[in-house]
């Protein structure tokens, strides 16, 4: 596990708009045929990298989610999108949102919940 302490940045919160930020594709998560979109996003504030790992169901919308953790410059440019769960699982901590988790964030660690 990593240690990865949380800075209250706005990153990590609700409130973050994330067209604001820089953000760039990384692919599609095709394991299991989930179609993930994976996408690497810099906070403009406190600078650190996210992978985000995005979800939709599309015969229930109410399933989608996603998951977003830290991710070491050095390692961007390495990771794939079929590496991004596993990248997530090792975190210290991850956040998770969409409307699966009630449209809230909260933070959570270890194994990703990708079922419907
Ligand atoms: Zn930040």
């Amino acid at each position: 596990m990593k240690k990865l302490p949380k800075l209250g940045c706005a990153c990590e919160k609700h409130d973050l708009i994330e067209s604001e930020y820089r953000t760039s594709s990384l692919g599609t998560d095709l394991t299991d045929d989930r179609k993930a979109e994976v996408n690497v996003i810099q906070c403009r504030l406190c600078q650190r990298i996210w992978i985000k790992y995005d979800i939709e169901f599309s015969n229930s919308p109410e399933s989608g989610r996603w998951y977003k953790g830290i991710i070491a410059k050095k390692d961007v440019a390495g990771i794939k999108p079929e590496d991004a769960v596993e990248h997530l699982e090792n975190l210290e901590w991850y956040i998770c949102g969409g409307s699966f988790f009630g449209n809230k964030e909260e933070f959570g660690r270890g194994k990703l919940n990708l079922d419907l």
